[in-house]
């Protein structure tokens, strides 16, 4: 009612303008408007093959990931935004500029532009199914490919929305070329719009990021922002304020073996395959991947190998806190010590550990997240943190380098499968929670 009033009193009064925050005061938004672009950008985008590769050792991974970042390019300098880059690497980074004058910090709007190097994203075929009213939704006859209610339980909240498919045998793309869609609507607007208030915005296109590789084509204090949101997977009101710390451990036992097996009881017999199998064995069973759900971490062992006389465990430990971190290393330092004391006649152990991703979240400043909800509640949108059983992507990455970030919605589902699908009306809330985000930031003071 609040807002309705500003906005009333703000059409007729002009000299409203300089102190009304809120966007939707200036700008004439209409939301079905606002999903046709949505829907345009979305269809178009998937056209382009930016499948990320498996092996290859350079970034970009695949050509079509720069003829994307070329487009959007393209597309961001008609516009007007300024200081439009690609790297070489394959990183397009646009400035629109602050239109305030006031000491304003500057935010990033960041998206990967790559799609799953597990299925292929070549010739696309997107399909829109308007208005959706419920039951399945076919999306290939022949493969009897279809979302149903229990391969897609975000469905049961989608009535009456826009939804986008491929047609089967590829991936619909929209991780996160939703992302890129809401990214160039959002920018549309705010660059039509200069009497909207906001400081600095950045935004940045990345490759290969989801097979690892993209994150390290960018230094992230190089672009010497305060915030950044990550537009990513998710339902309306989702973002990541945790993700897991990740260590990395490596057991290597030494025995041996080249003795007569006939004669090794009396002999310097000692089996080293035996070590890494009993060490596998006596990792807590309560603490695995499978019997593991929720805030509760793991340890899990990717690798036994041997090379003669030498065996070699590698795993990982994940865990969102350091006190957890702590309790599950000292758990795998109690499992290779007991390992040690049953093998005496070994040659050799050793156990180290090296430190991965760390959980962004003791890395956020408070106001990233209540801004962000702010202007969640704003849009009468429901914040729902949510946290990532994994080294937390590219929001992780970015506030490792030094920029903190936040992983944020953009409607896509299922992805990296046939199933994906986006949500034209999650995506718009994705888009009206980035405008206000941004004319609503106040001025901060130190
Ligand atoms: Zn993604």
């Amino acid at each position: 009612m609040k807002k309705f009033l500003l906005f009333a009193l703000c059409s007729v009064l002009p000299l409203c303008a300089a102190a009304q925050q809120n966007w939707k005061a200036v700008v004439r938004y209409d939301k079905q408007d606002a999903k046709t672009k949505l829907t345009e950008k979305l269809t178009e985008y998937v056209a382009y093959d930016t499948q990320a590769g498996k092996d290859a050792g350079k970034v970009p991974s695949s050509k079509g990931q720069t003829t994307f970042a070329k487009k959007l390019a393209k597309d961001l300098k008609r516009i007007g935004a300024q200081n439009v880059t690609v790297s070489k690497s394959g990183v397009l980074t646009a400035d629109i500029p602050a239109t305030s004058s006031a000491p304003l910090p500057t935010l990033v709007f960041a998206a990967h532009v790559d799609t799953t190097p597990a299925l292929s994203g070549k010739d696309v075929k997107p399909q829109i199914h308007t208005k959706y009213n419920g039951g399945d939704i076919v999306i290939n006859p022949q493969a009897n490919l279809r979302l149903t209610q229990y391969n897609s339980p975000q469905l049961m909240s989608a009535r009456t929305h826009d939804l986008i498919t491929a047609s089967g045998g590829t991936v619909l793309g929209a991780d996160a070329k939703a992302s890129a869609a809401i990214l160039l609507t959002y920018a549309d607007y705010l660059l039509g719009h200069t009497s909207v208030a906001h400081g600095p915005v950045k935004l940045i296109f990345l490759p290969d990021v989801l097979n690892g590789k993209g994150v390290r084509a960018l230094d992230p204090k190089s672009l010497q922002a305060d915030y950044a949101y990550v537009l990513d997977v998710g339902q309306a009101g989702e973002f990541t304020s945790e993700n897991f710390n990740i260590r990395y451990f490596t057991a290597v036992f030494e025995g041996h073996r080249g003795v007569n097996p006939g004669e090794a009881m009396y002999s310097d017999f000692a089996d080293n395959l035996l070590m890494a199998a009993d060490f596998h064995t006596l990792l807590p069973r309560q603490r695995r991947p499978e019997t593991t759900a929720g805030n509760r971490g793991f340890i899990w062992v990717n690798a036994v190998t041997n090379e003669g006389d030498r065996s070699i465990v590698k795993g990982e430990i994940q865990a969102f806190t350091n006190e957890e971190m702590k309790e599950l290393s000292d758990l795998v330092t109690q499992s290779f010590n007991t390992v040690k004391n049953m093998h005496s006649k070994r040659k050799g152990a050793e156990l180290t550990f090296t430190d991965g991703a760390k959980n962004l979240h003791p890395a956020l400043p408070p106001q990233m997240l209540s801004q962000l909800q702010n202007a969640m509640q704003q849009e009468e949108i429901t914040p729902a943190p949510s946290v990532r059983r994994d080294n937390g992507g590219l929001a992780a990455a970015l506030t490792a380098g030094g920029l903190p970030a936040v992983g944020l919605f953009n409607g896509s589902f299922n992805t990296g499968t046939e199933l994906e699908y986006a949500d034209v009306n999650v995506m718009e809330s994705a888009l009206r929670t980035l405008l206000t985000l941004t004319a609503d930031w106040p001025v901060e003071t130190n």
